[in-house]
């Protein structure tokens, strides 16, 4: 006889996964012969490029990489970061104290709310977001305060619209810009407020930069570590997973404020022994050889967007071309919801997105279509989407 499994109520609290009525839809149009075009996950379609692949190859064949790595990660990988950091965004980093390695940026997110916020305290997180700082939140058995990203506020949040007894609950604030899913930037400026409201109410601040090298017309997205006073309120996330078309490999790292990356260290310590040793050595390769590699993924992003967008526009559909990030967020048309105008398109046009409610309350009335389909491919999508809607 088997035992009654009762699961933990923190995995209750998640929000109930929005894609099921997705997922079963796309099964259909499969079962039904139909050709599925995916702009659903936002997974790069390309491969990561060979120097890596050999970097990797030749990192394996080394016995001291089939050890446990340390949780912080190899010194050199921590330097070929600070490295790149200072190469890209002009700002220093001590790789001794102010980086440690993450297995994916989506660990260190996950991990971080368990390194600094006591049950019951706030977690100011964004809506609509990328899911893991809600899901970390509730696992610390902290309490989500959502903010709006309103289109009227280029899809960055009020701070003055979060109410002062709130942010004096707050322990900590989740930002990502590039934004996943809105496609919006955020300039120093901006990042010079969130320091402001960090200091006033003594928040810890965790930007996401995961899409800072997919931006596009010469724009290149800032660093909140730019920003006066940031190495003294917040970190920042970086991912080789959307740079590198590495999402496979597992490979990131955290920098910034030495307690904070200090506290994520020990959780991490006690929970994983950090990254495969020779990922982090084709990491090193990565951050620190040639970027012709990311130059050409920013091309072939560009022409993808260039094609979507003005296919989407051409059947009257509002949608603004993203500077930085591979998703466009459409407007769905008048009269549907993102479920029914997603699930329309997957049953007339075997098109693939994601409705925009998935990513939180203030993501309805939109849907992410992500550029990880060439450009043929692309214009098929708005050719069907042009069928479907006259
Ligand atoms: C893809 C993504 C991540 C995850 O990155 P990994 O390094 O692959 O774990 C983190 N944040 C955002 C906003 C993402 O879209």
């Amino acid at each position: 006889m088997a035992i009654k499994v009762a699961v933990a109520e923190r995995l209750a609290k998640l929000p109930p996964y929005l894609f099921v009525e997705i997922d079963r839809k796309k099964r259909e149009a499969m079962a039904r012969g139909i050709d599925i075009i995916n702009l659903g996950i936002g997974d790069p379609d390309r491969p990561t490029a060979r120097n890596i692949i050999q970097a990797l190859e030749a990192a394996s064949f080394k016995p001291v990489n089939h050890r446990y790595p340390e949780s912080e990660g190899l010194l050199e990988f921590r330097q070929a970061a600070a490295t790149w950091y200072e190469r890209r965004f002009g700002v220093q980093l001590d790789p001794q104290r102010e980086i440690i390695s993450l297995i994916g940026a989506k660990e260190g997110i996950g991990h971080l709310p368990l390194a600094l916020v006591n049950p019951g305290e706030v977690v100011l997180v964004p809506d609509p977001a990328y899911p893991v700082y809600n899901a970390g939140t509730i696992f610390a058995g902290g309490e989500p305060y959502f903010m709006p990203l309103l289109c009227e506020n280029n899809f960055l949040p009020d701070l003055k619209a979060i109410p002062a007894e709130t942010a004096e609950r707050a322990r900590l604030m989740f930002i990502n810009y590039p934004n996943n899913p809105t496609g919006a930037v955020a300039g120093l400026d901006f990042y010079e407020q969130v320091v402001e409201f960090a200091n006033k109410y003594n928040i810890i601040v965790a930007q996401d930069n995961t899409y800072s090298e997919i931006a596009y017309d010469g724009y290149q997205p800032a660093s909140f570590l730019q920003a006066p006073g940031a190495m003294e309120v917040g970190v920042e996330f970086h991912s080789l997973s959307k740079t590198f078309n590495m999402t496979g490999w597992r490979i990131g790292f955290i920098a910034g404020h030495r307690e904070v990356v200090e506290a994520l260290r020990s959780i991490k310590a006690n929970l994983d022994s950090g990254a495969f040793q020779a990922v982090q050595e084709a990491g090193i390769e990565a951050l620190l050889n040639s970027q012709a590699a990311v130059d050409e993924s920013q091309q072939v992003y560009k022409e993808r967007r260039d094609v979507l967008v003005e296919g989407l526009r051409a059947v009257g559909l509002a949608v603004e071309p993203p500077k930085a990030t591979f998703y466009i967020w459409v407007r769905v048309p008048e009269g549907h919801t993102s479920a029914s105008f997603v699930g329309m398109l997957i049953e007339k046009a075997g098109i693939v997105c994601t409705p925009g409610g998935g990513f939180g309350k203030y993501g309805e009335g939109y849907a992410r279509m992500a550029l990880t389909a060439d450009v043929s491919r692309l214009a098929e999508a708005t050719r069907r989407i042009r069928e479907v809607l006259g």
